[in-house]
């Protein structure tokens, strides 16, 4: 059975006209589904008992459970263990800045992309989330939080690109003005870099900020940390960037994480610099968050901040990354990998 909440409007309608009704019944569906939020057709007053049980016979509202939250005492960061219809197991984050809450999600579970330091890609990709399933991470977070959340990243376990059109379905439905309605520009779309379909997002104009997880200053030391980089170079991603910026005038942002004696050399961010020379961007400074299963080490914060003021020097909007709930650790996909280990349930009946 598919979730009904992974259709949009359209297709909807063509579900409703199938079963011999109005097409605006449609746009009531997805308003109960994406505006209100129910979770059964029970909640649906103004939807006929006769559509509802023809829904309820083909369709199902795929359930997200909780099954972890962690809430950091120093600034109120959220980590959130889902459990998926199909008991796989999924990790996500909700942010509080002062410009509102952000809430990073997961677009897959598992990842096959295979970066070095990444604890999501060990065990590799087990699926593609839906896009009902990537919304339902956002509505459930503002479900237990009865916060609104203002601000989406596409960061967490997963490549966004490799699962292209579940998360272009999912970036239009949650822009959609029936729906959540929350705008392009306030949602970030990470990735390591599939150059394709950076230009194939860029011809959509969807004004989404773009992040790439850029990690290393020539190809070389980027083979070293991302499997990615055998396929396309630098000079490659770059020019999918100059695209995308082009079509969209959207800033792109760039992800450098500093690993230590790899990445973080005085020389290695004037060789950064020198390549983003020119370009309307801004580099995230991640000091890289060490994994049990790989021997990573964050570099001396006099190295990080060295590495940030050769590009300062050299015109460069630099940030680094504050580290949100420290105390709450388990580093990008970390929670679920512990849980998977320590055996936690793995099958759920739907
Ligand atoms: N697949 C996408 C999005 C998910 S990863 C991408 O590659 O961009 C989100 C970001 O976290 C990426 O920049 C990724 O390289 C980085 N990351 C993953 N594990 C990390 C770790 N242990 N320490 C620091 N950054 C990490």
């Amino acid at each position: 059975m598919e979730d009904l909440r992974s259709f949009n409007l359209e297709e909807l309608s063509s579900i409703v006209e199938e079963f011999g009704e109005k097409k605006f019944r449609a746009k009531q569906l997805y308003e109960w589904i994406h505006k209100k939020r129910v979770a059964t057709f029970e909640e649906m007053t103004n939807i006929s008992k006769g559509l509802k049980e023809k829904l309820m016979a083909n369709y199902f509202f795929a359930p997200l459970k909780p099954l972890q939250v962690l809430t950091s005492k120093i600034d109120g960061t959220q980590k959130y263990l889902f459990r998926l219809y199909d008991g796989n197991v999924i990790e996500a984050v909700l942010m509080k800045y002062k410009y509102g809450n952000s809430v990073c999600i997961s677009t897959q579970v598992g990842c096959r992309m295979g970066c070095r330091f990444c604890a999501s890609t060990i065990d590799g990709r087990t699926r593609n989330l839906t896009p009902g399933e990537m919304l339902a991470e956002v509505y459930t977070i503002e479900h237990i939080t009865k916060e609104r959340v203002s601000h989406i990243v596409l960061m967490g376990a997963g490549e966004p690109m490799d699962n292209f059109d579940y998360v272009v379905r999912f970036l239009d439905m949650i822009t959609n003005d029936q729906g959540m309605n929350l705008s392009g520009r306030n949602i970030t779309v990470s990735t390591c870099g599939l150059v394709p379909k950076i230009k194939e997002l860029a011809d959509l104009k969807l004004q989404v900020t773009l992040a790439i997880s850029l990690h290393a200053s020539n190809d070389e030391t980027r083979k070293e940390l991302m499997p990615i980089a055998n396929k396309y170079s630098i000079a490659q991603v770059l020019e999918a960037c100059d695209y995308y910026f082009q079509t969209t005038g959207r800033r792109i942002s760039f992800e450098y994480s500093l690993v230590k004696d790899v990445n973080d050399t005085k020389e290695g961010a004037k060789e950064l610099a020198s390549l983003l020379k020119g370009r309307n961007c801004h580099v995230n400074l991640i000091p890289v968050n060490p994994i049990e299963e790989k021997d990573f080490k964050q570099p001396t914060w006099d190295n990080i901040y060295r590495f940030k003021e050769v590009l300062e020097k050299h015109h460069i909007n630099v940030t680094i990354r504050r580290e949100m709930g420290r105390d709450i650790n388990g580093s990008c996909g970390q929670l679920r990998k512990n849980y998977l280990e320590e055996g936690g349930q793995e099958t759920f009946d739907k």
